[in-house]
């Protein structure tokens, strides 16, 4: 499915998420931690050991350094107590070794926090990746249409592996400075209660500047995404392999770039505009936390003076001071980064949570099973379009029967195919299979009677051989099955030449991967139709279309003589093959204007007839 570069959408805030945390209220400070609690539940569940492992080098990295502080200051008072003394250094030297441990072990702390970030975060990526392909595969074909939908999906992809335990880090990281700060303020209120409380009031002003502009940056990122997901597009049409072609030819290249240009300037004015308030703000009110800590500095320096305090005391409450602010800052920017990683799993929770119908019915088969395909009223519109695609609809088709769609592009007939193998169901009327309506059917046997090529079939870059074995999953590495399904789509004679025949790789991805012609590709995409052996309904939608003339009517002849009792519709504009055709639909604006043989719409002499007459003549 492509991209749609232009989504019906564009340039409009996301509408129908969950409320985004707001700037200055306490719902906005507590916005932070939103998916705090999923996102360890996530942790957690991945590996518990590991999360373990985590909290407990939290904690002990969180407590060492006010430890240190006061050992620090044990050290000092000792050497001025050994000096006036007179007496021995063995004190001393005891508690330099002790602070000697207690630094070791803050960084043997540190160490085993970013081990297990490291493990855990393979671990994650990997959980979440799978979650996020695993919820893909429930997915409705309508789901990959709509722009917002795919723009979350691509969201969720892109930074699957970090987010989430980023979010966890930062969360810990919080409770760890949170602790330091906690135990520093315990050793603090020893010199002064008022101490602690400049400590803590001088962070408050920045604290609250930086939960409003993170919430700002946040809801910034949020209302953008069509423009970002326009840039993203923009990427691959320049800079991938399928594009590349037409955008060299055509001289598209300065043309997308300057749009992409474009958008990032608009952007960017937004970012300046942020950045330039976020950093003013930060600024200045930090100031007023260096104030704070010269102010407390002559305070303590004074108290030494004297002598409220020892000389001890005062290099441990001014470090307590500094690294208290240190704390502090840190926990500012961890409330920053917090904001984005919530922002991520915001997109991420909406996509694992996008409600998927559930299965339909449980039929395997229908009470009649000699009574094929019913179309009955059938009608349909695109979800969001005005006007329908398909109108009215009355068809049947019998086993053994052949059915050729004609009719201009847009005029209903793909659509159909959707609707026949219940990728969409019918907003009107209904579809019937041997007596019983397609969405009781269950979805596995159904999909099993029915082998479809659409016209922009999918080429996998993989090897020729699983190319056409993708047409039945469980026989996609049987290559005696490859062969009997190539021998029949006309492709086993080409892919003999192949230099590793079934198993040369197609595709430019991958080392010596092989290009094939439009044409080769499509006795690829048959032979898939031909390893569908128990479908009994083939659809080809116009996947003949690069062949000569001469073998499309081959193929479509060969697909006849195979059907004896099956059931064939076939998408073409030629008519040397639409005519050979037991029933022939005329389609126009999604509704059926002419049906019958070959013959009756030549006598008929009306729309068939008329193209067909235009086509012969061309061809005389
Ligand atoms: P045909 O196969 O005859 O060329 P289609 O069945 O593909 O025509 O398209 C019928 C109509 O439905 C067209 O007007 C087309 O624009 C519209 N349409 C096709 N696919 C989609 C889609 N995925 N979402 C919305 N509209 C669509």
């Amino acid at each position: 499915m492509a991209i749609r570069a232009h989504p019906p959408h564009a340039a409009q805030p996301v509408a129908g998420t969950p409320a985004v945390p707001e700037g200055l209220t306490l719902r906005g400070f507590f916005g932070v931690f939103r998916y705090s609690r999923r996102a360890l539940e996530l942790v957690w569940s991945t590996s518990r050991g590991l999360t373990l492992a985590l909290a407990a080098f939290t904690l002990l990295a969180g407590v060492l350094p006010a430890s240190v502080a006061y050992v620090g200051s044990l050290i000092v008072d000792a050497v001025v107590t050994a000096m006036r003394a007179g007496g021995a250094a063995t004190r001393v030297v005891e508690l330099v070794v002790l602070e000697g441990a207690l630094v070791a072990a803050i960084a043997a702390a540190q160490r085993g926090l970013s081990l297990c970030q490291s493990l855990l975060r393979a671990q994650l990526g990997q959980r979440v990746n799978v979650m996020i392909l695993e919820k893909a595969l429930t997915l409705e074909l309508a789901h990959f249409e709509d722009s917002e939908f795919y723009d979350k999906l691509t969201r969720a992809r892109r930074e699957a592996s970090t987010r989430p335990l980023s979010l966890v880090t930062r969360t810990f990281g919080l409770t760890q400075n949170a602790i330091s700060l906690a135990s520093y303020a315990v050793l603090l209120a020893r010199f002064s209660p008022w101490a602690v409380a400049v400590l803590l009031l001088a962070g408050v002003p920045a604290f609250i500047a930086e939960v409003k502009f993170s919430g700002d940056a946040f809801r910034l990122f949020r209302w953008r995404s069509p423009e970002s997901r326009m840039q993203m597009y923009l990427e691959t049409v320049i800079a991938r392999e399928d594009h590349a072609k037409e955008v060299k030819l055509f001289g598209l290249g300065p043309r997308l770039l300057e749009r992409y240009r474009a958008i990032f300037r608009r952007l960017y004015g937004e970012d300046r505009a942020l950045a330039v308030r976020r950093d003013a703000w930060g600024f200045a009110l930090g100031l007023i936390a260096t104030a704070a800590l010269y102010g407390a500095y002559a305070w303590i320096a004074v108290s030494t003076v004297r002598r409220l305090i020892t000389l001890g005391q005062m290099t441990m409450y001014l470090a307590l001071f500094r690294q208290g602010q240190a704390a502090v800052s840190a926990m500012l920017s961890a409330v920053g980064g917090m904001y984005e990683d919530n922002l991520y799993l915001s997109t991420l929770y909406e996509y694992l949570e996008t409600p998927v119908p559930a299965p339909a019915g449980g039929a395997a088969r229908g009470p009649d099973p000699a009574d094929g395909i019913r179309f009955e009223d059938v009608s349909f519109s695109y979800p969001g379009a005005d006007s329908a695609a398909l109108e009215h609809v009355t068809l049947h088709l019998k086993p053994g029967g052949s059915l050729a769609l004609v009719g201009e592009n847009g005029s209903g007939k793909t659509t159909l195919i959707k609707l026949l193998t219940r990728l969409y169901a019918p907003t009107g009327g209904r579809i019937v299979l041997d007596g019983r309506d397609l969405g009781e059917w269950d979805e596995a046997a159904l999909r099993e009677r029915i082998g479809v090529i659409f016209q922009d079939f999918a080429r996998y870059q993989m090897l020729v051989g699983e190319n056409v074995g993708a047409g039945d999953a469980r026989y996609f590495e049987d290559e005696s099955r490859w062969r009997t399904a190539a021998e029949k789509g006309r492709a086993s004679d080409f892919i003999a030449t192949l230099p590793s025949g079934y198993r040369t790789q197609l595709g430019k991805w991958f080392r010596d991967g092989r290009e094939l012609s439009g044409g080769q590709w499509q006795k690829v995409a048959l032979s898939r139709a031909f390893m569908r052996t128990r479908a009994d309904i083939l659809v080809l939608d116009e996947p003949t279309a690069a062949m000569d003339a001469q073998a499309e009517a081959e193929v479509f002849e060969h697909f006849r003589q195979l059907a004896h009792d099956r059931i064939t519709i076939l998408i073409s504009h030629r008519f040397s093959t639409v005519r050979m055709a037991d029933q022939i639909a005329v389609l126009a604006g999604g509704r059926i204007v002419e049906r019958g043989t070959h013959e009756e719409l030549m006598r008929l002499n009306g729309r068939y007839a008329h193209l067909f007459t235009l086509q012969a003549r061309g061809y005389r």
